[in-house]
């Protein structure tokens, strides 16, 4: 599945974030006798409409989709000099579909920050320049012996070409994200073999202050710092609280605070958009539930998330959607009322599509 590697530098609550991550009830709940990772904190997908298949169908449990943070410590200032870049550091990170990076904009006099003060300008900065510093090396360390090669093999000239431009957009102290390489897409397919950092998609999370969570010019001015990409703020130590809670006493804390769900629930969601994941519905009495797919997918691409097999002997589709489903009350009604259609294997899953597969075994 796909992963959201946790960066940042010391002292800014990672550990505690990652503490309520872990902490999250999701995997214990749904799934007692998965084996849970201690490097991994899985989160939630929030979804009301679940609840109401759940209603509809008289489900016995719920099944969120999930997102999988990974915890990689070790970052630092001269981090890409191998002051603390160790290997298994740079294989977490590599194995990481997007970069989550937390910054720190609590005051507490009590925990030092690192660069003496808190800036969260700076840290960003940091961590950049750490991060690109890693791709430069990689990069200068290749491009000789592909240089090398390409003179031989002239089908590796494109790739010389895609390195070299890679090299001087990082040597202009930029991620090659930001300049349009991203991991993924077609730009980035020649560099795919050197594992570039900064080819991933990042999302910024402000550890703030429990007042600053509603203070909105404070979260503009800190969005302005990280746009186009994603910021999301939240208190580390309040999650952390949350994470112990049943739920009555949650909402009333968040309601104490001013949100209406845990800054994790909002995280799950940035994080699901940011890796361009979507999901489709399923629902019965033995449970409503939520499916992973990428945005895009089609009908046997989906039900192959249930089950390869699913997908091998794909037939059909029967898709409702939710608003129909909700609107007509039943399955029956909604097929009565021509609701339910009947997709074959061309069809694109919408977001929102309650599905049942049909197949042969
Ligand atoms: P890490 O080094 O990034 O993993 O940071 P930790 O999670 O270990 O946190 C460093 C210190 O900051 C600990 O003493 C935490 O209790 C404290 N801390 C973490 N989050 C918050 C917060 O939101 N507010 C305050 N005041 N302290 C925090």
């Amino acid at each position: 599945s796909l992963t959201i590697g946790i960066v940042g530098l010391p002292n800014v609550g990672k550990s505690t974030l990652f503490n309520a991550l872990t902490k999250n009830d999701v995997l214990a709940a749904n799934y007692p006798f998965a084996t849970i990772d201690p490097h991994v904190g899985v989160v939630g997908l929030p979804d009301a409409r679940l609840d109401k298949l759940a209603e509809l169908f008289s489900s016995q449990k719920v099944i969120p989709a999930n997102v999988d943070f990974v915890d990689i410590a070790g970052i630092v200032r001269g981090a890409s000099k191998g002051e603390g870049l160790g290997n298994q550091f740079l294989h977490n990170i590599r194995e990481s579909d997007a970069i989550c990076h937390v910054i720190r904009a609590f005051k507490d006099d009590n925990v030092v920050h690192v660069d003496g003060k808190v800036s969260p300008a700076d840290d960003i900065e940091t961590i950049n320049t750490e991060l690109i510093l890693a791709d430069l090396q990689t990069v200068e360390k290749v491009l000789p012996r592909l240089e090398k090669e390409a003179r031989i093999k002239k089908d590796k000239q494109a790739q010389v070409k895609a390195v070299q431009e890679a090299q001087a957009i990082l040597e202009d102290g930029r991620t090659l994200f930001s300049a349009g390489i991203r991991q993924g897409t077609e730009a980035a397919e020649p560099l795919h073999e050197l594992h570039l950092l900064t080819t991933k998609p990042f999302i910024y999370v402000f550890n703030v202050d429990e007042d600053e969570l509603t203070d909105d010019a404070f979260k503009d001015e800190q969005r302005a710092l990280v746009a186009p990409a994603e910021a999301v703020f939240l208190n580390a130590k309040l999650e952390a609280d949350l994470a112990e809670l049943d739920e009555e006493d949650a909402v009333e804390l968040l309601q104490s605070v001013g949100q209406h769900e845990p800054g994790l629930a909002t995280l799950a969601r940035v994080g699901f958009d940011t890796l361009g994941l979507q999901t489709y519905l399923t629902a019965g009495p033995k449970e409503s539930r939520a499916w992973t797919i990428a945005k895009g997918a089609t009908a046997p691409e989906a039900a192959g998330v249930i089950h390869t097999d699913f997908q091998k002997g794909f037939i059909k589709a029967e898709v409702i959607s939710f608003e129909d489903l909700v609107e007509t009350g039943s399955v029956a009604e909604a097929r009565a009322k021509g609701k339910a259609r009947m997709e074959g294997k061309d069809y694109t899953m919408q977001d929102g599509d309650v599905v049942e597969f049909r197949f042969n075994v």
